[in-house]
């Protein structure tokens, strides 16, 4: 059969792209190949909320979601998936003008649901007096989620960033006051306010903020390739924008500023729009 596609098409491309279907991806995989002059490693988490390192040859660009993805000097490059993300998902390679379409399957997981009461009337659904401050907050958010910078940080492995007890996972449903909310996309840990919070990789500080409607005490820290992570409800801040920071160097101190009903650090992952489940990158779970 392979025989006769490449006989048709006449192309060496083609082999690799059977090779690559034939291969089911499941969480911490490793999918490799090499042909001649092509090569593409993909290693990681096939998973939603996952994260997936690669490396392929300098003169192949890689394209998820018509995005065409950063690599470093040496070809490595990250791909995130979403809490949602569906069963396959499709990266298109262009080499020499070719293009060839490569797919693989996506785990699925089951999320809890969570049911929070006692919460504020205000901090559920805001009084139309906060709605432009919350607009204004959530777009200074997107612009961090955005950036796609060329510091290569993804590559090193997470650290905690803080010492406590998980107390709320990553995709859970949060129904507050009994009205189902946006699923819960960080990983909460319980600890006590003050506790230190610091950098999982090293990174750049790019957002610091005290005071934000629903995260309170805000950092968001850059480890480049589109891949961002969040500190909230902190209580005090050590970091300004800008600021280059070491692998766990304080950031910050836990509080339960914002909408949260104890001292926590609520810590979120996200891959530009993608969301990703902090407790996959650790390297000590
Ligand atoms: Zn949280």
């Amino acid at each position: 059969m392979i025989r006769n596609l490449i006989k048709i098409v006449g192309c060496k491309i083609i082999f690799i792209f059977l090779t690559l279907n034939f291969s089911t991806c499941f969480a911490k995989e490793n999918l490799s190949l090499n042909h001649h002059d092509l090569m593409i490693n993909l290693e990681g988490d096939f998973i939603q909320g996952g994260l997936v390192k690669g490396q392929t040859n300098k003169n192949i660009t890689i394209k998820f979601k018509d995005k065409i993805l950063r690599k470093t000097s040496n070809g490595e490059f990250v791909i995130g998936f979403g809490r949602d993300h569906p069963a396959n998902a499709y990266l298109t390679l262009e080499i020499n003008n070719k293009l060839i379409t490569k797919s693989f399957k996506i785990k699925k997981r089951i999320y809890k649901t969570q049911k929070i009461n006692g919460l504020r009337k205000k901090m559920v659904t805001p009084p139309k007096s906060f709605y432009e401050r919350i607009i204004r907050e959530n777009k200074s958010i997107k612009e961090v989620r955005n950036l796609n910078s060329n510091v290569d940080f993804v590559f090193q492995k997470f650290s905690w960033p803080t010492k406590g007890v998980i107390s709320g996972v990553f995709g859970s449903q949060r129904i507050l006051n009994g009205k189902p909310k946006r699923p819960h996309y960080g990983i909460d840990i319980a600890a006590k306010k003050g506790a230190a919070v610091v950098a999982p990789t090293e990174s750049i500080v790019r957002m610091a903020e005290k005071d934000l409607y629903y995260t309170g005490g805000t950092i968001m820290l850059d480890h480049g390739h589109g891949l961002t992570s969040v500190y909230s409800h902190l209580s005090s801040i050590n970091v300004k924008v800008g600021d280059k920071i070491l692998k766990n160097q304080k950031i910050g101190e836990v509080g339960s500023t914002g909408r949260s009903t104890g001292p926590h650090l609520d810590w979120r992952v996200n891959w530009f729009d993608q969301r990703l489940d902090p407790l996959l990158l650790l390297e000590n779970k």
